[in-house]
């Protein structure tokens, strides 16, 4: 990812996340009829569309305030119980990134965003959540592996869900029927990370 993140193109981000968002819409929610309610796809819509319409004034702020800034409008547009986690996630990583952070720093960021939303979700890893990515990345990210590895790690965990029983969320209230089924939480935070390690990879 490069020694730091000066170089961030932050519109071009926001756009690139809001197209990955509404090109996956659909299977998000066919993911979440399977085993949730079916409206994981149209909550993160919804949400990301929010951002992207902010898109210039989030980009005119410094890192750490267009991230909680993000973080706030999903709060309030995502909904569901996705919603207040994944604002949680952007809110707590602007708190803790320097504005120009180095690998390294986004790391530690992104290890101390993972926790809050676990706080946040009283949740942990295995139980078919968005942390069974979350967790992975973090990790991958400690180790300094590089974007395109990033990826593939979100990928891999998230099909890793498949096997797994909720024991979290509306899909928890399936019991073994969860099982054989991705988490659509765990799908669209895979499609985030790919496509921030793509954007972040070829902007380094
Ligand atoms: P809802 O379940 O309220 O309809 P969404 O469909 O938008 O909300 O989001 C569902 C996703 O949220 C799940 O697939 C799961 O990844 C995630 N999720 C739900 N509850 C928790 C939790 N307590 N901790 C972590 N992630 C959770
Ligand atoms: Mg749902």
């Amino acid at each position: 990812m490069g020694e730091t993140m000066t170089a961030i193109d932050l519109k071009r981000l926001i756009e690139a996340l809001a197209e990955t968002i509404a090109a996956h819409a659909d299977e998000l929610t066919a993911l979440d009829q399977a085993i949730g309610d079916g409206d994981h796809g149209t909550n993160m819509k919804r949400g990301f569309d929010a951002v992207l319409a902010d898109a210039d004034a989030l980009a005119a702020k410094p890192l750490p305030d267009a991230l909680k800034a993000a973080g706030t409008k999903l709060v309030m547009t995502v909904g569901g119980a996705s919603g207040p986690l994944f604002g949680t996630f952007f809110m707590a990583l602007g708190k803790d990134i320097p504005p120009h952070p180095t690998a390294a720093e986004l790391a530690a960021a992104f290890a101390r965003a993972v926790d809050a939303v676990a706080a946040r979700g009283k949740s942990e890893a295995g139980q078919k959540t968005m942390l069974d990515v979350l967790y992975p990345v973090r990790d991958a990210l400690l180790d300094g592996k590089p974007a395109a590895e990033i990826a593939a790690v979100a990928d891999a965990a998230a099909a890793a869900t498949v096997p797994l029983k909720a024991t979290r969320g509306r899909a928890s209230f399936l019991g073994d029927r969860s099982i054989g089924h991705m988490d659509p939480g765990a799908r669209s935070t895979a499609l985030l990370v790919r496509t921030v390690a793509e954007n972040l990879g070829a902007q380094a």
